[in-house]
């Protein structure tokens, strides 16, 4: 999590610098978003997943399960990976 800009505080301000340069480069990412999609979107939105499928596969091959901490009831935590988070990374890598 970024830490809030000094300028508003997270709040958002109109003058904020750090939301008027995600303002000014945000119709270039519309752009790149949109010759992504033509560039790669159309055959899933055609029904053709392989590609979706081969992405998600790398993805989770590469990275770790989710981690979570348990409470144990008398303050402190226990952390392990989630067996959900576990499981499905198992199932689509
Ligand atoms: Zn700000």
């Amino acid at each position: 999590m970024p830490e809030p800009c000094q300028t508003c505080k997270g709040v958002g301000s109109l003058t904020c610098p750090a939301l008027l340069e995600a303002e000014a480069a945000f119709p270039a990412l519309v752009e790149r978003i949109l010759a992504d999609l033509e560039s790669y979107g159309l055959g899933f939105l055609r029904g053709d997943v392989s590609d979706f499928r081969r992405v998600r596969a790398e993805t989770n091959r590469s990275r770790e399960p989710y981690w979570i901490r348990t409470p144990n009831g008398d303050g402190t935590y226990r952390t392990g990976i989630d067996p959900v988070s576990a499981e499905l990374k198992a199932r689509f890598s």
